[in-house]
């Protein structure tokens, strides 16, 4: 019975003693967990000080929005800019604080706002045209750079904003358009006039002089041209940049309008030898069928011909200033949602080096055709300006001694956008609008 009794208090006494050795340990694990719970509440403390510590100092706005549109982040630059202050923006949706239109006062939609593109398409977009109005109306020009945050899936789980003040950096950018602009326009009348004289001193008709002075005169009237020309696109490229370009969209039908443009640029081709064909292209991605009556799609974009014909005309003169030989096509095609215009010749082509630079102000490439071939680097980059007008982009493919083909891609009208465009043309307008531009959509 003793011994009994003594089994029975030693089974208790282990019993008790892995309690409390239980009840010890996991006592000590709780304070190992609390104290390193505190730890890492510190660390994060200090992460967040350095971020809060970095946001607060970045002189550009920066805005963290989430997928659903809210904004989770705003550094005080981000209030200096909008009015907004920190407390009232976080939990709104972003188009409410960031109300931004462009240089010529139209409003940004989901379809050209960085954000929403950066948010829809998970790619970074950079916005140099944007004029932020702020919630006491101020209107601040900035540049976005919008870059998305995306989760391990790949899925977009929001979106980083920053926004640039660069208000002053486009006064100095205007004031020096300005000053281009007065310039060559007060310069184009005197140097107009020098080449007209000299075109009548070379006039045999009207004035009579030795060989060796006419070979002079020659030489100042082609320097003369060409600063004519100089002062010309310097006017346009400061009128293109500034936004005073004369611009009066209309819808036009693109295969009809360069068919017709082809045959007025016929004679300068056929003058210089060179053959010159208009191919109203089968849309991108299809075969040609092999019947042979297809009913051709119409191709609208909304532009002004006026301005597209410069930009055409300026492709056209450069494939026949650049090839020596050959042929020159002009090309319609497109699909459901562009209007492809391309301007191919079989010419000099273009070094892959220059390529990437061929669109920037007063570049030329440096080789023997252009040092013997007049031309001011200005040509190009007019031409991307115009067709940024309308949404579209510029772009060249070359090969050296085979040719170069410039492509427009502009945004295709669906027949519904034709019908609801009719209804909003405005008088000036028509003048530009051929009546087949609306026919059998
Ligand atoms: P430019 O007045 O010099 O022709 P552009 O801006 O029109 O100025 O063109 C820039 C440069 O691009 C030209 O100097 C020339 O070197 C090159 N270029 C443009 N078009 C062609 C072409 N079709 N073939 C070869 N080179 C071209």
């Amino acid at each position: 019975m003793q011994d009994y009794l003594l089994y029975i208090a030693i089974g208790v006494g282990i019993l008790l003693a892995g309690v409390v050795v239980f009840i010890l340990v996991r006592f000590l694990r709780k304070k190992r967990t609390v104290r390193k719970t505190g730890v890492l509440t510190q660390k994060l403390q200090v992460e967040k000080i350095k971020s809060d510590i970095v946001l607060n100092s970045i002189e550009d706005g920066v805005v963290v929005v989430n997928a659903q549109r809210v904004i989770q982040v705003f550094n005080p630059s981000a209030t200096r800019l909008t009015g907004w202050p920190q407390a009232e923006a976080i939990g709104m949706d972003y188009h409410a604080v960031f109300k931004i239109i462009d240089q010529q006062g139209a409003p940004y939609t989901d379809s050209n706002n960085p954000l929403s593109l950066a948010l829809g398409q998970a790619k970074t977009y950079r916005d140099n045209n944007a004029v932020l109005i702020s919630r006491n109306n101020a209107r601040i020009a900035v540049d976005i750079s919008a870059s998305p945050l995306l989760d391990e899936k790949r899925q977009t789980t929001g979106v980083v904003g920053i926004f640039q003040d660069v208000s002053q950096q486009r006064l100095e950018e205007q004031k020096r358009a300005e000053f281009i602009s007065t310039a060559s326009h007060e310069m184009r009348t005197p140097v107009a006039a020098i080449e007209g004289y000299l075109a009548l001193a070379m006039n045999d008709k009207v004035s009579k002089v030795d060989p060796k002075a006419r070979e002079y005169l020659v030489k100042a009237h082609g320097a003369t041209k060409h600063l004519g020309d100089l002062f010309r696109d310097l006017l346009t490229s400061a009128k293109v940049e500034d936004g005073r370009i004369m611009n009066h969209p209309a819808v036009i039908e693109m295969g009809k309008y360069m068919e017709r443009l082809t045959e007025d640029l016929r004679f300068v081709a056929q003058k210089k030898g060179l053959q010159l064909e208009f191919i109203m292209g089968t849309p991108i991605g299809t075969q040609r069928p092999s019947y042979s009556r297809v009913v051709q799609p119409l191709y609208y974009a909304k532009v002004d011909p006026n301005r597209l014909r410069e930009v055409i005309t300026n492709l056209f003169d450069n494939a026949v200033k650049y090839t020596p030989i050959g042929k020159i096509t002009l090309a319609v095609t497109g699909d459901g949602n562009i209007v492809q215009i391309s301007v191919k010749d079989t010419g000099s082509g273009i070094p892959a080096d220059d390529l990437p630079h061929l669109f920037q102000k007063f570049y030329r490439v440096d080789n023997s055709a252009t040092r013997t071939i007049g031309g001011t680097g200005l040509g190009l980059f007019i031409c991307r300006k115009i067709v940024e007008l309308y949404n579209g982009r510029i772009w060249v493919e070359s090969e050296q001694g085979k040719g170069s083909t410039f492509f427009i891609n502009l945004p295709r009208l669906s027949a519904q956008q034709v019908e609801i465009q009719k209804t909003e043309i405005t008088p000036n307008q028509t003048d530009h609008i051929t009546p087949e531009t609306y026919m059998n959509y």
